[in-house]
């Protein structure tokens, strides 16, 4: 891609009405638009990361055995009348009635609809358990949208629903999401730690949030910094293994403010581990029985011939938001310098070429160069402009690709100028940096 023929649009400076640097970040280098209030359009740059993540979300879902399916956007409320949620959840739900007169609503979650879907088709114990996700968009009325997308309206969200016969088998359900979840955060190279927490409108008594630490995160956090430290490398796919993997993480004390509690705190950690701070919340696990299976008749005939509602959880992962979450954690603001993690980022390289008036030298070289990265599926971007270098070396800074080769006089032969975005530059030939970034791209 050249850049001017891109749709990058790049703002020269930080944009007054951003108040935290993912928001700054994802105006200046036009990955969104906003549309309007806490309602936003994905541009090039913005879109590609997300679908990345999504990819690495996706192929987590799959790895532990959830399948794929899409529910819409637009629910009827006769579900919700059920559940008795329609009354329950308040103003963040949009309600929208039809030309017929019905109410509908857009989806702020899908507990109901998935239910419905269960109990129309699953009817045996043999079936079990069955686990089911979607990642479609959803749309909470937020008193307060704030922060670009990461407390938007309208946001992108992986949900997922566990349906099993009994606790035990629900809770390896559970545990399985959980390592799923340390897997997914891990690859977006994000330190995610599991917190318990409050189940709020989902309803249930088993939860636990994802959290990164970030000063700009909404969600205060107190914690045991040992918890850091849990390994969880050994774990395999097996009730046992998993259930210790969870009670590893649960024997240091880490919540979120709405089930802190003081004493406890300060009796149960000591002075020098103790860590009050923020972070912002990516992932929401659940566990809650038959709080939806009961009020909708979602049961399954049980091995001795009697019926019982099936036990289930959910689980969400919040997709638009990690990609703030992500700049939040890695965007050296003082500097501006975005560095993406390979895994995810919009292009892998950026190729910034000293173009002068009257000679094509340098973009030709650029080009040529290109082609080659392409045959090694490679993205790469070009600065095709006749900009001065160091706002092209700027503006590379803030699109972020993990790695630049610089064409201009440090340039000699076969040996070009590379660097890893915001580190400092080497001399290498393309066959080894074409290595360099294809390992670390199998790595990730
Ligand atoms: P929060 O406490 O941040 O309001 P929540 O607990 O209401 O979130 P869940 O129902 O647990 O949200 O949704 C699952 C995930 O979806 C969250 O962990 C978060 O990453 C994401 N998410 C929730 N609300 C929003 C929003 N308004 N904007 C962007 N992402 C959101
Ligand atoms: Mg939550």
């Amino acid at each position: 891609m050249n850049i001017s023929k891109s749709f990058i649009p790049i703002l020269k400076n930080n944009p007054s009405e951003a108040k935290i640097k993912s928001h700054q970040l994802m105006l200046r280098v036009g990955m969104i638009k906003q549309s309007s209030a806490g309602i936003y359009s994905w541009l090039p740059l913005g879109f590609k990361v997300m679908k990345k993540i999504e990819k690495i979300v996706r192929e987590e879902q799959n790895r532990i055995g959830v399948q794929e399916i899409l529910m819409p956007t637009i629910q009827s409320s006769e579900i919700w009348k059920e559940s008795g949620r329609y009354e329950d959840y308040g103003e963040e739900m949009l309600r929208i009635k039809d030309r017929q007169n019905r109410e509908i609503l857009y989806g702020p979650t899908n507990e109901e609809l998935v239910t419905d879907i269960f109990r129309s088709s699953i009817k045996s114990y043999k079936s079990l358990p069955q686990l089911l996700y979607h990642i479609q968009w959803k749309f909470r009325d937020e008193i307060r949208p704030r922060f670009g997308i990461m407390r938007c309206r309208e946001f992108y969200m992986k949900d997922a629903y566990s349906f099993d016969i009994n606790d035990e088998e629900a809770f390896f359900s559970y545990n399985k999401f959980f390592l799923s979840y340390l897997k997914t955060f891990k690859r977006l190279d994000l330190k995610a730690i599991p917190m318990a927490a409050d189940t709020g409108p989902i309803g249930g008594n088993l939860s636990h949030e994802f959290i990164i630490l970030a000063e700009t995160g909404e969600s205060k956090i107190f914690t045991d910094k040992r918890i850091f430290e849990v390994d969880t490398k050994d774990t395999k796919l097996e009730k046992k293994s998993l259930d210790d993997m969870r009670k590893k993480f649960e024997q240091y004390y880490s919540v979120t403010d709405e089930k802190f509690n003081k004493e406890e705190f300060e009796k149960k950690v000591s002075n020098e581990n103790r860590l009050t701070t923020k972070g912002i919340e990516v992932g929401h696990i659940f566990y809650f029985g038959d709080k939806y299976s009961k009020p909708m008749g979602a049961s399954v005939d049980l091995p001795g011939g009697k019926k019982d509602f099936v036990k289930m959880g959910s689980y969400g992962i919040g997709v638009s938001r990690l990609v703030g979450a992500i700049i939040e954690a890695k965007y050296d603001e003082k500097n501006e310098v975005m560095k993406w993690p390979i895994s995810i980022a919009p292009y892998d390289l950026s190729i910034i070429p000293m173009i002068n008036k009257n000679d094509n030298a340098a973009l030709d070289k650029a080009n040529n160069i290109y082609l080659e990265l392409e045959k090694n599926n490679i993205e790469a971007i070009i600065d095709d402009t006749d900009e001065n270098f160091s706002s092209k070396i700027k503006k590379m800074n803030l699109i972020g690709a993990p790695y630049q080769i610089i064409i201009g006089k440090q340039t000699d032969g076969d040996l070009l100028e590379f660097k890893e975005t915001g580190k400092d530059s080497q001399k290498l030939k393309l066959k080894d940096i074409i290595k360099i970034i294809i390992e670390q791209k199998v790595k990730n």
